[in-house]
């Protein structure tokens, strides 16, 4: 039927995908899972109409338009070749990209951003996900630039790190000992987490070590503080930078990626609609923020973004939370960003689908300004960050 449609084609080749909005969203629809089907048969919440529209079928019915809509014949593959290519090819560029996998528990976040991985061989199967997938493109990315332009004596490095954000405490996932991590800001360097282990990675495999490694460190850490992984979030990030010379000048070049699996989004869903039938929506920030803080300034930073591009003048709680202090240039900020909201399509789910897609629904008007992080003087690009600074001072002080 019309839920068939393959997105494929229509969207890939099309190179002005990623030209005039900075922030795409994209849902997706996870197929229903065994005790979904035995608990309400083959019923959906949801039917997609085309591959950028969404019916959600409740009442009222209600329908969305995204960049995207994969359904659950959308492959690993597939959704990596629309969505992850085009993040690698941007931070090639010098582009800071990020991607964030939202949802509630279940609705295929992990299965998005890791899938299944097998860190032994460093080999992927249909079931690999998104970053290990990422990694294996950018480094033959890197492998081919170098060859075309030895000439210029091109230079790659790339440093990852992983981190989880639990209950507003940093952990390293990558030295599980280090815990309560400081978030710190540095006109040169940027936001950052003092401390945080960085290692550099110069193959997909490397990459794949570090996250099966800190994916086990997530479940054990996840176990000592007798809480399910379901409540944290977890950012992996990788730095690449690039070094050549043209001309007797020589130039650098820098990008961010972050992926990030965030904390499931039913719990602070579950507050909200309490609330909001029992009519006490003025406390509402106040518990919600008690459930996990992160996800909470998540949702009331993109709504100020959102009414901030609709010209009010409104402050935006970046340093509110850990995730959105970390994540300040990723939203609203200098980055191109990526939204995966994942969807369960039974009908058990549907408040919590209507959640995600009224989440994912405000994120589509969010503005990003990014730029390319490139300095061929030296002083460039400290300057650009000062102004950036500046910027976000004065519109503080706004
Ligand atoms: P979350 O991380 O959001 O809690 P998971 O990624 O763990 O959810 O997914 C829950 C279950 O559903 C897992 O068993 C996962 O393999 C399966 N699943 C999720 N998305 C898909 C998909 N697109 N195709 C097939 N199975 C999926
Ligand atoms: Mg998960």
């Amino acid at each position: 039927g019309e839920g068939s449609v393959n997105p494929s084609f229509e969207l890939s080749e099309d190179p002005s995908f990623w030209k005039d909005h900075n922030v795409q969203v994209i849902i997706r629809i996870r197929p229903l899972s065994t005790s979904e089907i035995s608990l309400q048969g083959n019923s959906k919440c949801v039917r997609q109409d085309s591959f950028q529209t969404i019916t959600w079928s409740g009442h009222p019915e209600s329908r969305f338009t995204f960049d995207l809509v994969a359904d659950e014949n959308v492959s690993q593959e597939t959704l990596f070749k629309l969505s992850g290519v085009a993040m690698v090819d941007n931070c090639m560029g010098g582009y800071n990209s990020c991607m964030f996998a939202y949802g509630q528990t279940g609705s295929g976040k992990t299965h998005t951003m890791l899938g299944d991985i097998d860190g032994g061989t460093g080999r992927h199967g249909v079931n690999c996900g998104m970053t290990p997938r990422v990694f294996e493109y950018l480094f033959s990315r890197i492998q081919k630039e170098k060859e075309a332009r030895r000439e210029e004596k091109l230079k790659f490095t790339c440093k990852c790190s992983f981190l989880e954000i639990y209950n507003e405490q940093i952990l390293d996932l990558l030295d599980p000992s280090s815990t309560n991590l400081q978030i710190r800001e540095d006109t040169k360097k940027g936001v950052y987490v003092d401390n945080l282990t960085e290692v550099e990675v110069t193959r997909a495999r490397d990459v794949i070590q570090q996250l099966v490694q800190g994916s086990t460190n997530r479940k054990v850490a996840a176990t000592n503080m007798n809480h399910a992984s379901s409540r944290s979030h977890s950012v992996f990030t990788c730095i690449i930078e690039s070094k050549w010379e043209a001309q007797g000048v020589t130039h650098h070049r820098f990008a961010r990626l972050n992926l990030v699996d965030l904390a499931g989004s039913e719990r602070l869903n579950k507050v909200k609609r309490r609330q909001k039938s029992s009519g006490a929506e003025g406390e509402r920030l106040k518990e919600a923020t008690n459930i996990n803080k992160s996800l909470s300034t998540l949702g009331l930073v993109i709504m100020n973004l959102v009414n901030i591009s609709n010209g009010k003048s409104l402050h935006v709680p970046y340093r509110d939370s850990k995730l959105t202090f970390l994540l300040q240039d990723s939203l609203g900020g200098n980055s191109k960003t990526i939204i995966i909201a994942n969807i369960s399509p039974s009908s058990c789910c549907a408040l919590e689908t209507l959640s995600t897609l009224k989440f994912a629904q405000r994120a589509k008007f969010i503005r990003n300004h990014a730029i390319v992080n490139e300095d061929a003087s030296g002083d460039v690009l400290a300057m650009r960050m000062q102004i950036q600074q500046l910027k976000k001072e004065v519109s503080r002080l706004r």
